[in-house]
């Protein structure tokens, strides 16, 4: 937390920038091996993951989603979760280590992550639908460890509406303080990210960088969108602006 609990005025300043890893902060390379690896090793038959379309989803929900690809029902209830995120970090862990999957981080990633560290009032924090175990594996191989002090993930809940308001109650925790929707903004690359904010009364920016183009990005009707973060200073005055925070 940067300085103390805030007062109720200061909160006006305040705002928590939310931000989607997959195509949003980081790009994955052969993501599918580890995924696929994991999927064999916890429920004994050969799922693809490259079968559905995974973007903007929770893994619980991919993994429901190869099931059925495959003609198979999912099991019930969510214990295999545990045992699927622990094969799915181990897998990840390996693939990465050798080389047979890489995570790198997109332009002006870091850059606008260490810009929102370094400004007064605003927080980037985490909504993914990746395990958390995951979330932090990718964010690591990205370089982007320890900037995101707060998070929700797909390992919090299956369905992505919920996450963004499990990471601004983690925040209000956090900070001894509540923060009313409207200082929310959710940035993704997918019109789920999108979907996701509108269900929490939040904002929305999303970016380009993801499967989706900016045009088709635009027709869904976000706050604002972005080709990608790589220019700090516009995707700062964004965010400002759509948090209604005055510069200077
Ligand atoms: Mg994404």
């Amino acid at each position: 937390m940067k300085g103390n609990t805030p007062k109720e005025d200061q909160l006006k300043q305040y705002g928590l920038v939310l931000f989607d890893i997959d195509g949003t902060l980081t790009r994955s390379q052969h993501g599918f091996i580890p995924f696929n690896e994991a999927f064999l090793k916890t429920f004994g038959f050969a799922g693809d993951i490259r079968t559905v379309i995974p973007d903007g989803n929770t893994d619980p929900l991919i993994v429901e989603e190869i099931f059925a690809k495959a003609g198979r029902r999912a099991q019930d209830g969510e214990a295999w979760q545990q045992t699927f995120a622990t094969n799915l970090r181990d897998s990840y862990a390996r693939a990465i280590r050798e080389g047979r999957t890489t995570v790198r981080v997109l332009p002006g990633v870091l850059e606008l992550v260490q810009a929102l560290g370094n400004f007064p009032g605003l927080y980037p924090g985490i909504v993914t639908g990746n395990f958390e175990v995951t979330a932090r594996i990718k964010l690591e191989a990205a370089g982007l460890s320890g900037y995101f002090p707060v998070g929700a993930y797909g390992s919090d809940a299956r369905n992505r509406t919920d996450l963004p308001g499990i990471a601004k109650r983690r925040w209000e925790e956090m900070a001894g303080a509540s923060l009313g929707p409207e200082r929310c903004v959710v940035v993704g690359d997918t019109p789920k990210d999108l979907e996701a904010a509108r269900a929490n009364r939040m904002k929305c920016a999303l970016v380009g960088t993801g499967r989706y183009a900016g045009e088709q990005l635009l027709s869904c009707g976000p706050d604002a969108c972005l080709k990608d973060l790589s220019d700090t200073g516009a995707a700062i005055t964004t965010l400002l602006a759509l948090l209604q925070i005055p510069v200077g």
